[in-house]
């Protein structure tokens, strides 16, 4: 099929990702995002190794990321009177490129939107396939119909409840919940973090655009929280409720987060499916393998899922029935690999008892003179890199 018209749901990484293939491989894009304009939200995500360089360059938007890198260097651990306990130098844990999430989002964003139709503001509300096509309603728009539609709508994935059923029987909550949103650079922050951790609650705060301006970041362990995920009041007096007293910088980015321009909350959590597609609907990204927020590799199988179901459609000349089935077995490997990256991290950033807490604070301090001191930073790479890319553009029959 040439006009093969799909729907994305999800503005943020995987699905901008998609949208760009399938209009380099001639296919027309929708994309259906909630948020009512693209989000800004979120630190830093990072991009290593070959495979992900590769899609990043052939996109063409590989300068654009190296150009708005955070350029974050060291970070350090600081006690509650803020004076460094251990310095981790970037190289230990970092990838070849971090970006702020939000300058990626907007990179993907300019480089799709002239082709692709965005609809902000709007959700899926029903999916009916039938022997041509699959007829969509929305909670805002008129229905409307199109050949393919694939849920890009990350960890909470809307489409994957319609189509495969609710999110406790695919997402695995790893006991830590975060919170992440822009501040004023108070510390007078040069291109570094400092971070805080108590048993069971890690507070951070990174430079960021340049030390402009800086990044809370929140790190607490609890058991999966009953929250509404759009009730920003509850979220923010759960938070409130965790760290008031908790030391260091605690009480101030409290009261700074009143005013955050982007506040975002949500549960550390990993997807595990049997399948990713069923019928004419598909998974990617966070809503079909979700790596979880801790495992540096979300973004990255992202971006090269979406290279590989773009690919398989067109190689395939749009038959879904072909195209789905060799995504899933292109990627199944590589997802579950990067996964792998972010099971244990959990327990290692918020350790839960004071003990390990005290005993990590006291490690991290003689880590950088440890001889197997990059092993995460290689173990990480090799994951990252542990696809062969077939060159789609050759491949495809158009
Ligand atoms: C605001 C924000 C901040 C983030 N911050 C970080 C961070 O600091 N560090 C990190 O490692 N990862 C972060 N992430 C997650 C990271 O972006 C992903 O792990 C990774 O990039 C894969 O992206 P994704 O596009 O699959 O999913 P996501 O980035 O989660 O994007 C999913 C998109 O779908 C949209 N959406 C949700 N429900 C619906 C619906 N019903 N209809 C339409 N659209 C819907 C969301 O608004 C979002 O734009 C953040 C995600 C978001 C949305």
């Amino acid at each position: 099929m040439t006009n093969l018209k799909v729907l994305i749901s999800g503005a943020s990484v995987a699905g901008p990702a998609l949208a760009y293939w399938l209009h380099r491989h001639g296919f027309q894009a929708t994309i259906v995002e909630r948020a009512p304009a693209l989000r800004d939200g979120g630190y830093a995500v990072d991009f290593r190794g070959e495979a992900h360089l590769t899609v990043l360059r052939r996109m063409g938007i590989l300068a654009d990321l190296e150009r708005a890198r955070t350029g974050v260097g060291s970070m350090s651990y600081v006690n509650s009177a803020g004076k460094e306990q251990a310095k981790m130098p970037a190289d230990l844990f970092a990838g070849d490129i971090e970006i702020l999430r939000g300058d990626l989002a907007r990179i993907l964003y300019d480089a799709t939107r002239q082709h692709t139709e965005y609809v902000f503001g709007d959700s899926i509300a029903s999916l009916t396939e039938d022997a041509d096509g699959v007829e969509v309603t929305f909670e805002r728009g008129a229905p409307r119909r199109f050949d393919l539609v694939i849920g890009a709508d990350g960890l909470h994935s809307n489409t994957r409840r319609l189509v495969f059923g609710p999110e406790e029987r695919f997402v695995k909550h790893l006991g830590v919940n975060c919170a992440i949103f822009t501040t004023a650079n108070h510390l007078g922050l040069d291109h570094t973090g400092h971070a805080y951790r108590t048993a069971g609650r890690l507070v951070a705060m990174y430079s960021a655009r340049h030390n402009a301006e800086a990044k809370a970041v929140f790190y607490f362990a609890s058991p999966q929280l009953d929250l509404d995920r759009r009730d920003v009041a509850g979220q923010q007096a759960v938070l409130a409720e965790t760290f008031t007293g908790n030391g260091w910088q605690s009480d101030r980015l409290l009261q700074d987060m009143r005013y955050a321009p982007d506040f975002y909350f949500d549960s550390v959590g990993q997807v595990r499916m049997d399948a990713w597609s069923r019928g004419r609907v598909a998974l990617l990204g966070d809503a079909a393998y979700c790596p979880s927020s801790l495992s540096g590799m979300g973004s990255g199988l992202a971006l090269v899922g979406a290279y590989v179901l773009a690919g398989e459609l067109a190689v395939a000349g749009g038959d879904h029935r072909v195209a789905f089935g060799r995504y899933e077995e292109e990627m199944r490997e590589y997802a579950v690999g990067c996964q792998k990256m972010g099971n244990g991290v959990a327990k290692l950033m918020v350790p839960g008892s004071r003990a390990m807490a005290t005993f990590l604070n006291r490690y991290y301090k003689v880590m950088p003179y440890l001889p197997g001191k990059n092993m995460a930073a290689k173990i990480a790479r090799k994951a990252a890199e542990n696809i062969t890319l077939r060159d789609y553009r050759k491949l495809a029959r158009r």
